[in-house]
């Protein structure tokens, strides 16, 4: 299948004060191919957020492009744009914030309906909504209810058949499971994958640890300080993971059976993470690397494809290669 989805050396700063620069996004690049979901994780403050609010348009790119289905998102119009406003939908992380308290579920989810003219009638639309609570485990009854009634899961279920409503083809999950219980994560999580595969979905899924994007991912990227520094398919990434700062995330991830033993050392990063604004020369992982040299303080990395589809941004890799 092709990609529906094309970064290109995006980049998307902020100025914060008088002199300083956030380079939120620092020249990121990556395909997302029709029905594929691709993980983008990274500590908070890494810049994934902002990377998936640019690539839906959300906000304004300082430099660099991206494409859905070959059409610069950043220049659509008329009825180009509405059509991406109906095909690109997002899930956010908190529900509560993101939908209308004074709203009732059913005008959360008709709202869409309404605006791309979805239904023709009243009966269609509230028949529409019934369909679409019943998909998300919930029923017809909670129809006139109002958001705070809910329990943070069924927020979300409710933020979920609202982006279904619109009959979208890619869907923004911008960490729509990381504040929920974990009894709840699951369930969440398995209720994405199951509509992605009956209806065809794209998702760019937004995470901040890697066990969450584990079983939903098809590829991962891993996001440090503005850029990507590893990508490849989710079972290469995690049988082998090649850049210090993946390999430390990894080992934080407990092993899920009990009767294996976790020999595994546990990598522990020294630090927060650094500030992004007015970065230092070099690798941006430097600081907190132990395996940095000279060159590493000097030269940034590139993002290098090491072996067929695995990508790495370190010098200990790009040194194989050449
Ligand atoms: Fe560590 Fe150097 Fe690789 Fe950066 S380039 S991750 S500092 S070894």
């Amino acid at each position: 299948s092709h990609d529906i989805l094309e970064v290109k050396h995006l980049k998307k700063y902020f100025n914060v004060g008088k002199h300083d620069l956030l380079k939120a996004v620092d020249d990121v690049s990556f395909s997302i191919k029709e029905g594929e979901t691709l993980g983008l994780v990274g500590e908070s403050g890494c810049g994934k957020t902002t990377c998936g609010r640019t690539v839906v348009g959300m906000y304004r790119a300082t430099e660099g492009e991206v494409y859905y289905k070959g059409q610069n998102v950043h220049k659509l119009k008329g009825k180009e744009k509405k059509a991406f406003n109906k095909e690109v939908q997002i899930i956010f992380q908190d529900p509560y914030a993101s939908l209308d308290p004074r709203m009732t579920v059913a005008e959360i989810i008709g709202e869409g309906i309404e605006i791309h003219d979805l239904a023709k009638t009243k009966q269609e639309k509230d028949e529409k909504i019934a369909h679409l609570l019943e998909l998300v485990g919930l029923n017809k009854e909670h129809a006139n209810r109002f958001i705070h009634e809910f329990s943070g899961g069924q927020r979300q279920r409710i933020g979920i058949a609202r982006a279904l409503a619109v009959e979208p083809k890619f869907i923004m999950c911008d960490e729509p499971i990381s504040a929920l219980d974990v009894s709840i994560q699951a369930q969440i999580a398995n209720m994405l994958i199951k509509f992605q595969q009956e209806m065809k979905l794209t998702y760019l899924f937004i995470a901040h640890d890697l066990a969450m994007v584990k079983h939903i991912s098809d590829r991962i990227a891993v996001m440090y300080l503005g850029s990507i520094v590893e990508l490849a398919e989710s079972e290469v990434l995690y049988r082998h993971p090649f850049h210090p700062y993946t390999e430390a995330l990894m080992s934080a991830i407990p092993i899920a059976d009990p009767k294996i033993e976790d020999s595994r050392q546990r990598i522990m990063l020294e630090g927060d993470v650094p500030s992004p604004i007015n970065t230092p020369p070099g690798c941006k992982f430097q600081g907190r690397c132990r395996k940095a040299t000279d060159l590493c303080r000097c030269e940034a990395p590139k993002l290098t494809e090491v072996e067929q589809g695995h990508f790495v941004a370190c010098h200990l890799y790009q040194k194989q290669v050449e």
